[in-house]
């Protein structure tokens, strides 16, 4: 009568175990490969060719979509949408699981090359929501494009690998901190101080900024750059620290990027391993979710919209009404990490409705902050199907509200899928140190959000209400 999370580890048989580490390694590579939006279109899309999945623009070529048929649409090499074709009428609607690639990370600014005092630095501006004095003192490593005046395009990493130099922000030693220390953590270190230092050789014979010149020789010698080429160019700097197993009982994974790539892998996990289904299923892997959603790559974007329309004109349906019967009849997961239940932090949540670390995905009816402002707020018919779903499968989840009442709040992407009129609900893993260069997450939960999501596929167009 009386309700109780099921924590993982204590409702899962040895075989299902071995399941779980397999999964968790798996995990742990594609955290390692998938390390920026970019990296993860990539990689999303060559773990999808592996199973079968063509560009849509063969579909759309040679006019021919069938059931059974297996298709990514790539935006802008930043964002994906996966599809696989179903047997009745896409107008019936499709199964969704959208999750995000994006990250908080700090970005290099248009002219980012500087010297002071004879330190080189490469200024930034944050991505997304961070403390930003938690980004000074670690390893950081750089991803980014960059074109050369005549438009040669450069894809350079610098700190990924072993024998590669890394980057890092300094910090204000605590001997000297006196007045530092009464500062509120907000003004600790301040934006325009997270400047990456890059250099500290300075350039014989060279009485004006001798250390930056040096690091221009440099860039030039190794990739044929100049100064100029920054203002075109996008690179990110992210924490040079590899996703890898925590605790002595190696339940958990710390890593750069839980959110929202632990729900982009299961629901790729997910998606890769149905064959056949009755209704479409598609995966939506979208960039820009840190920064509310906006851009061509962002979930805003009318990309998914038009890439349906696209799949409906191969067979001659491309009209209004069928694009928006095909949206509105949908039925969506947005995969989407929650705040774990953290003790060091007992007061931001309410422990019957947060999520807690091992006992599975969390299904977070609402969102939002101060009144559910701006929040999904799924309803408890749909809310009804997705747990019929998870049952069928066993699967073990939970709820989880994103902190307590006007402790603060956050949104997903669920309320732009809404805007379709889809039935959407929020779901995904618990983190713990959410947005911090390393966040942390239970093995447990990540299995259980594979699972879920997969249930999901198989599942939430039985008509159990009907
Ligand atoms: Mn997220
Ligand atoms: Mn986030």
């Amino acid at each position: 009568m009386e309700y109780k999370r099921k924590n993982v580890w204590l409702n899962i048989d040895d075989e299902q175990k071995n399941e779980l580490e397999e999964i968790s390694k798996d995990y742990i590579n594609f955290l390692n490969t998938a390390k920026t939006e970019r990296l993860a279109a990539k990689e999303i899309i060559r773990r999808a060719e592996e199973k079968g999945f063509v560009d849509i623009n063969e579909k759309i070529a040679s006019k021919s979509l069938k059931p059974g048929d297996k298709v990514y649409a790539l935006n802008k090499n930043k964002g994906v949408a996966l599809f696989v074709i179903g047997s009745e009428d896409m107008e019936n609607g499709m199964a969704i699981v959208g999750a995000h690639t994006d990250s908080p990370r700090l970005d290099l600014k248009p002219v980012p090359l500087s010297e002071d005092s004879n330190l080189a630095y490469f200024k930034t501006h944050y991505y997304g929501g961070v403390k930003k004095y938690q980004w000074t003192t670690i390893p950081l490593e750089l991803h980014g494009v960059i074109y050369t005046k005549d438009g040669e395009k450069l894809e350079i990493s610098i700190g990924d690998k072993d024998d590669e130099p890394v980057f890092t922000i300094s910090e204000l030693l605590i001997h000297l901190s006196r007045k530092l220390m009464d500062k509120s953590a907000r003004e600790v270190i301040e934006g325009e101080q997270l400047k990456i230092l890059v250099g500290s050789i300075p350039l014989k014979d060279e009485s004006d900024n001798p250390v930056k010149k040096n690091i221009l020789r440099i860039l030039n010698e190794k990739y044929g750059i100049i100064e100029e080429d920054f203002i075109t160019a996008e690179f990110e700097a992210i924490p040079a620290i590899k996703a890898r197993n925590a605790g002595l009982d190696s339940s958990m994974i710390i890593g750069h990027g839980h959110d929202d790539r632990v729900c982009s892998y299961s629901a790729l996990n997910a998606i890769l391993s149905v064959e056949n289904p009755k209704k479409t299923l598609v995966g939506l892997f979208v960039d820009k979710e840190e920064i509310g959603s906006t851009g061509a790559t962002g979930m805003g974007s009318h990309f998914f919209e038009n890439t349906v329309l696209e799949l409906l004109n191969i067979n001659d349906k491309a009209n209004i009404i069928s694009l928006k019967r095909t949206l509105a009849n949908s039925k969506v997961l947005s995969a989407d990490v929650t705040a774990a239940y953290d003790p060091n932090f007992k007061d931001v949540s309410e422990l019957d409705n947060s999520a807690q670390f091992g006992c599975g995905v969390a299904l977070t009816k609402y969102t939002g902050s101060g009144g559910k402002g701006g929040s999904n707020d799924a309803n408890a018919e749909y809310l009804q199907e997705v747990r019929a779903a998870f049952d069928k499968e066993d699967v073990i989840y939970q709820t989880g509200e994103l902190g307590a009442v006007d402790a603060g709040g956050g949104g997903t992407i669920a309320f732009i899928l809404a805007e379709y009129n889809m039935d959407v609900v929020d779901c995904g893993t618990p983190v713990v140190s959410m947005h911090a260069p390393t966040e942390l997450i239970s093995k447990a939960d990540l299995y259980s959000t594979c699972k879920a999501y997969k249930a999901f596929y198989e599942n939430i167009w039985q008509g159990w209400l009907n």
